[in-house]
């Protein structure tokens, strides 16, 4: 395994918010049970609900050993997906083998909270230390419109999944909220989201927006003025605005492999020559070099957008 590229791990990424932070990505591109009009990952191609067996646990528990025996401790084992990761139906035998065999590393869980309703899902992932849930409406509407859920996904269940959840859960809860200027911005749907956020009652509050394409053209990211807004609004102690991280002067390389990482990277979602300089820890020159190499080899492509050239796997 070690010439090869990890099929489910990715990183560590240094992050503001988590340190070096492993990646454990638990179902394919892109199953999931919303369709987020934001999504960084691309369109949701199988929409689903049913919690399944999409990756061989064997095969995890085997990149995770062959990790662990090879570097060193990362911060944070962080749990996703290029998709939903509580629809892998092995999420908690793969928490119960973390706790097992690195019982020191704290594993973030990050999830769109649609199958908290389930107490299933709920008990399996009591194990993890921190989860990260989305919380993008407070109306069925705004709901669809921009999470566009599965068909059988009931929103007042969804509600009540993640105000059980933070009943029950000893973690932090660091809820999500993606704002979306047009969308979740007006002050009635605020007013409703403070309602909802005061009855889940999650550690913190993080408020985010978009960065990156999403699967909609023409939808805009939030100006920061307009996240400190949303952030007057609410009015309370716990919430944080986590869009778009400073940078970073970076000393060193995290990875040698510059090339695999790059992929690594893009595989789940486009990214700017100065996106793959901070997650990777990479100066830019030597991105650059790589970026060259692999669209050459027909890797990777450049696609132009407003914010600047972003690669991304070719024929994605
Ligand atoms: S929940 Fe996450 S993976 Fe699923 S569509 Fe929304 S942003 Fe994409």
């Amino acid at each position: 395994m070690s010439n090869s590229m990890y099929k489910y791990l990715f990183g560590p990424i240094p992050s503001r918010r988590l340190g070096m932070s492993l990646g454990l990505d638990l179902v394919p591109k892109k199953v999931c049970s919303i369709d987020c009009v934001y999504c960084e990952v691309g369109k949701t191609t199988e929409l689903s609900i049913n919690r399944e067996d999409y990756i061989k646990l064997e095969d995890i528990k085997a990149e995770l050993t062959h990790y662990f025996e090879n570097n060193p401790s990362p911060d944070y084992v962080t749990i996703t997906a290029s998709g939903e990761p509580t629809l892998n139906i092995h999420l908690n035998e793969i928490l119960e083998f973390i706790k097992e065999n690195k019982n020191g590393i704290p594993v973030a869980l990050i999830t769109n909270g649609t199958l908290l309703y389930d107490p299933k899902v709920r008990e399996a992932i009591m194990l993890t230390d921190l989860v990260l849930p989305s919380l993008d409406a407070a109306t069925e509407k705004v709901f669809r419109k921009i999470n566009r859920p599965h068909k059988d996904l009931d929103f007042g269940n969804y509600i009540q999944g993640l105000i059980d959840f933070g009943k029950e859960y000893k973690g932090k809860m660091w809820l999500e909220v993606f704002i979306l200027p047009g969308y979740n911005d007006s002050e009635h749907e605020l007013a409703e989201l403070k309602k909802l956020i005061l009855k889940i009652q999650p550690t913190s509050v993080q408020i985010n927006t978009l960065d990156r394409p999403g699967t909609v053209p023409n939808l805009r990211g939030a100006t920061s003025e307009e996240l400190e807004k949303v952030k007057d609004f609410w009015q309370m102690d716990n919430v944080e605005i986590i869009a778009k991280p400073k940078k970073n002067k970076i000393v060193q390389s995290y990875r040698k492999d510059t090339d695999s990482a790059i992929l690594e990277t893009v595989v789940r979602r486009p990214c700017t020559v100065e996106d793959l300089t901070e997650m990777l820890g990479t100066p830019a020159c030597e991105i650059q070099a790589s970026l060259q190499k692999l669209e050459a080899e027909g890797k990777i492509e450049k696609m132009e957008q407003e914010r600047g050239s972003f690669y991304q796997i070719k024929g994605r």
